[in-house]
């Protein structure tokens, strides 16, 4: 078990192992935070300067992940804020990736065409500082309305070509058992939809909400996939593993996206370690994101080619499962698009000259005959192609 902060040391097991307990005890105010963390004068000012902007919450398990020594410590930086982020830089939006635009909803996002987002949730066990949905996470901590998860759930009902729902928020893992199988139950009975993805911080922030009532549940509506956001190695405590065993266990695949922070995260030696230490517990690294260009985060953005340099000294170097996609979701609403070194050298004639991750090249001989189209995909489409399939 990890070290709690002496504060909790008198706490029995089955409240520190309550995910009700420690969200009850969360941490919410500079005042109370104080006590337990010596604070720089930065994070001080920080957090009164962002007090009318965005929630200040952990729980005490993530709190107690904090080094008290030092101001760099990841977890820190993700959890106390400092004075950049009450700062506005220009360019910065307040809905970075165009999202309310794209909402028939209240709850949907659907900006791809066989897939939708689903907020379920607006709190979350711990607010993250680069939280990018803070104008959705800043709200009253209301759960999702009956009526509004039930125009989700029609819309998507609509929509034949939803193939894909991701539930995300806040952190739909911070719904009850019951509330979440209502939402899970209809939702998986719709005939095209194909799977659900949930997005939480859970496992990382509280892991002991992964009980194994939550992994029976979501196995039941299986393909369930989880999707959680570690950010670095420090986070991956025993607790956190337990809790993504637990869901692969019961047969709940569990990926990874990391959000790329300048000097938190923001080096090749420390996404190696995060992504090692994920597969290490069956986590399969997926995203690595450039920071959106969400208001107060500028200070924790890299430049674009730091992410590239990353992908180029783990590609060829490391195991291919440990190579995230590097994801740039693009400012006012066109969606991710991926960036990865450039391995093609030039193209000759019959030809593509590419290097390796050795930066030895090598020629890549073009074959004759381009025709790509596959005879056998019109009998096989006729047995019955799902409409996204065939789209
Ligand atoms: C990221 C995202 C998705 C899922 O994208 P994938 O590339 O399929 O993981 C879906 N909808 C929205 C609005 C998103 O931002």
């Amino acid at each position: 078990m990890s070290e709690r902060h002496p504060a909790y040391r008198d706490v029995s097991d089955a409240d520190w192992n309550d995910w009700r307990w420690q969200q009850r005890h969360a941490v919410r105010s500079r005042q109370a935070l104080e006590k337990l963390v010596p604070l720089t004068d930065d994070e001080r000012a920080g957090c009164d300067d962002t007090a009318a902007i965005f929630r200040l919450g952990m729980s005490p398990y993530y709190l107690s992940l904090i080094d008290r020594a030092h101001p760099f410590c990841p977890v820190r930086r993700q959890a106390i804020p400092v004075r950049a982020e009450a700062r506005v830089a220009p360019g910065e939006l307040e809905d970075p990736l165009g999202e309310d635009k794209t909402r028939p909803t209240e709850a949907i996002v659907h900006k791809y065409p066989d897939r939708v987002l689903l907020l379920a949730a607006d709190h979350c066990s711990v607010y993250c500082r680069h939280c990018t949905r803070r104008r959705i996470t800043k709200g009253g901590e209301a759960e999702l309305s009956k009526k509004a998860m039930e125009e989700a759930v029609a819309y998507v009902a609509s929509h034949r070509e939803v193939r894909d729902v991701l539930i995300s928020g806040g952190d739909p893992f911070l719904l009850s058992d019951e509330r979440l199988e209502a939402l899970l139950a209809p939702l998986h009975a719709i005939p095209h939809v194909e799977m659900i993805r949930i997005g939480t911080r859970v496992p990382v922030c509280l892991p002991m909400r992964v009980t194994d009532a939550l992994a029976k549940l979501l196995r039941k509506y299986a393909p369930v996939y989880v999707v959680t956001h570690f950010n670095h190695a420090k986070e991956i405590t025993p607790e956190a593993r337990a809790a993504c065993e637990r869901l692969v266990d019961a047969g709940v695949p569990v990926e990874n996206q990391a959000v790329l922070m300048r000097q938190v995260n923001s080096s090749a030696r420390i996404i190696k370690e995060l992504s090692h230490r994920c597969l290490a517990m069956r986590v399969r690294p997926y995203y690595l994101h450039q920071m959106d260009v969400a208001q107060g985060l500028e200070h924790l953005r890299t430049p674009l080619r730091a992410g590239v340099e990353i992908l180029e000294q783990l590609r060829g170097h490391t195991t291919g499962l440990a190579v995230p996609h590097l994801a740039v979701d693009l400012p006012g609403g066109g969606g991710k698009v991926t960036l990865q070194p450039d391995y093609v050298v030039e193209r000759i004639a019959g030809g593509t000259v590419l290097r390796n991750f050795k930066g030895q090249q090598y020629v890549y001989p073009e074959p004759t005959e381009t025709d790509c189209h596959c005879p056998y995909d019109e009998v096989w489409l006729a047995r019955g192609a799902t409409a996204a399939d065939a789209a």
